[in-house]
């Protein structure tokens, strides 16, 4: 298809607006997917996209729209829809598709107006001069409030409230006009077709058949079958076995070439041999400048990930290999913990790429897990003015230290302007500095703060949306690193240290954690024979202690004698439950205990 029929745009929403039920309605109006094939969220191919109702790897599809010009003559034209990852943890991802893009359609709720993520997205969009087409769904719910929310998007765009459309996914209304506005306002793409080939990667799929699916926006030059390419970033070279569009299904082409979307298959085995945002180009031809913006997805967020029952410990390690070749932005390295035993130390995006993680591994490879409270990277500066980077709490370094610095977020907050005072509330006891304030509408606001990311990952998210009835929405971008006023607290018992449940905390938040934590280690570790100290303490200094007294416990004594093979059976229970205790000095305690003062943060 010739660059003057392509039309490349992608659907920039927030989670639950209605992204994949348009999505189906185009795929629908345009003929690509009839009505028998066509089920729900049909682009959603991941089980755990499906249930949780999130996009979390992007996909391309090609959808053919005629539109009639003036003269009556009808113009076959090809929209390439490029799906974006809708969450903070993949903004990556999602400026590596809109890269990919000429347009793009800005849809918003029409209950519910314009979200913080959504927002961010808008910005990142506009930064890349992508043509926006505004777009309010949901139309036919009572609720809606179309011409409230055409002005507040109309003021973040900077267009004529009329200019917004008002569709409906769910009852196609306004979709046929929709596709027409793409094609009339998004343009066509534009390179070089004789340049030597230049294709940007937006995503790169592990298939169980197919080996890893890349999927490619040709910028400059073309592509063909069997020649052979190389990824600009790390100089391999790798045949193509195949190349195509995808309608949905995937069609193999005999090539791609200038603005044109598609998918290659090279036989590669793992994502990161065919990673986000690297360019493509020809061995034989090769261009001598790859396409702008590569960066290696850097983990921000750690945890330790332990099989609840130790003998799993190699199906884990196997699984994250697994998972590893599907997900780029995916590190570990094997960890032993005294409380939880043999696990990983997992570096992720953030919290909803653990959560992802931790949920396939658990469904995809039948495994229970615990993980520890999550924490963020740490730089050190010791003494000697070397520095340490810690991503486990309980190897941050003792004796004396110069400096601790931690990364920091850039975060906007949406909200109705009612909730602007527990806002500041909140951001001021997660140490956050305000930056600046706008109203979107007389009673909506866009609030900005910098704040440790540390304070985020705990609980941040959860505490804004109950203190503003779920109203609130939040974006955030780690945009460097700050020095700050750290220590470790560890937990100990009977002066061992228990390695799971150290945390770097602020000094000020030091004691809260050290109450907060003996106290729940004391309901859960069952009493021992002899006193048992639970403490707090930030080096050699207690800063709360709990104590768990001692009983004489006798199973026997339960039995009142008679029953020899009941007997028997109790201890044998309890030889058992031995098995599975963990000793932390003298002290036995039980695995579940650790977990539940995990799990039960
Ligand atoms: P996504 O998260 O943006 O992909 O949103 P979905 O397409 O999964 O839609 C989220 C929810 O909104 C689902 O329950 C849909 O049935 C519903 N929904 C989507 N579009 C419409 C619409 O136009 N009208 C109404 N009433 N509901 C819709
Ligand atoms: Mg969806």
């Amino acid at each position: 298809t010739p660059p003057e029929l392509l039309r490349n745009f992608c659907i920039i929403a927030h989670i639950d607006h209605g992204k994949s039920t348009l999505a189906d309605r185009m795929l629908q109006l345009t003929g690509v997917v009839d009505s028998r094939a066509m089920r729900a969220q049909y682009l959603d191919r991941m089980d755990i996209e499906r249930e949780r109702g999130i996009t979390i790897k992007s996909q391309a599809v090609r959808m053919p729209w005629a539109l009639e010009d003036e003269s009556g003559t009808l113009t076959p034209y090809a929209l390439n829809m490029i799906d974006t990852p809708g969450h903070v943890d993949f903004t990556y991802e999602v400026s590596r598709s809109l890269a990919a893009c000429e347009g793009a359609v800005l849809l918003v709720d029409a209950a519910q107006g314009i979200e913080a993520q959504t927002l961010a997205n808008l910005y990142l969009a506009m930064e890349n001069d992508l043509q926006i087409i505004p777009v309010l769904n949901k139309i036919d719910l009572p609720a809606a409030q179309p011409e409230k929310y055409a002005e507040e998007i109309a003021g973040l765009v900077g267009c004529d409230p009329d200019d917004v459309l008002k569709v409906s996914g769910k009852t196609g209304v306004g979709v046929t006009e929709l596709l027409d506005r793409i094609v009339q306002r998004v343009p066509a793409p534009h390179g070089d077709p004789d340049a030597p080939a230049r294709a940007m990667i937006f995503d790169s799929v592990y298939d169980t058949y197919r080996g890893v699916v890349t999927y490619v926006r040709v910028v400059d030059g073309n592509l063909s079958p069997r020649e052979r390419i190389v990824m600009m970033s790390t100089r391999a070279a790798h045949e193509l076995l195949e190349i195509g569009v995808t309608a949905p299904e995937p069609v193999p082409t005999q090539g791609l070439g200038v603005g044109e979307v598609g998918y290659l298959i090279t036989g590669v085995k793992d994502v990161r041999q065919s990673k986000v945002g690297d360019t493509v180009t020809n061995q034989a031809k090769p261009a001598s400048e790859a396409l702008g913006g590569y960066s290696d997805p850097k983990p921000m967020v750690f945890s330790g990930l332990y099989p609840i029952d130790g003998s799993d410990y190699p199906v884990l390690r196997d699984a994250l290999d697994k998972l590893k070749l599907n997900d780029a932005a995916l590190v570990y390295e094997p960890e032993t913990s005294v409380a939880l035993g043999f696990g990983f130390r997992v570096g992720y995006l953030g919290l909803l790429h653990l959560e992802i993680v931790r949920e396939r591994l658990e469904r995809e490879f039948n495994l229970d897990l615990i993980s520890t409270a999550p924490n963020v990277i740490y730089d050190v500066t010791l003494e000697d003015r070397s520095v340490v980077t810690v991503t486990n709490p309980s190897e941050f370094p003792g004796g004396k230290i110069m400096e601790v610095r931690e990364p920091v977020v850039r975060a906007t907050i949406l909200a109705p302007a009612e909730y602007i005072g527990a806002i500041m509330e909140l951001c001021q006891q997660r140490r956050g500095d305000l930056l600046g304030m706008d109203y979107l509408s007389a009673d909506r606001v866009e609030m900005r703060y910098q704040l440790p990311l540390a304070e985020i990952v705990f609980d941040f998210f959860d505490q804004l949306k109950s203190k503003t009835r779920g109203y609130a929405s939040l974006d955030y971008d780690v945009t460097g690193d700050q020095a700050a006023d750290l220590v470790k607290v560890d937990i100990l018992l009977q002066g061992e240290q228990v390695d799971a449940f150290s945390a770097i905390v602020h000094k000020d938040k030091a004691y809260a954690y050290g109450v907060m934590m003996t106290g729940k280690l004391k309901d859960l570790i069952p009493r021992q024979q002899f006193e048992v100290p639970i403490q707090a303490a930030v080096g050699a200094r207690v800063i709360a202690r709990e104590t768990i007294r001692a009983i004489r416990k006798d199973v026997l004594a339960k039995c009142y004698g008679g029953d020899i093979s009941r007997k028997r059976k109790l201890l044998e229970k309890q030889k058992e439950g031995k098995k599975r205790m963990k000793t932390i000095g003298r002290v036995d305690v039980p695995q579940e205990a650790f977990i539940a003062a995990l799990t039960s943060q």
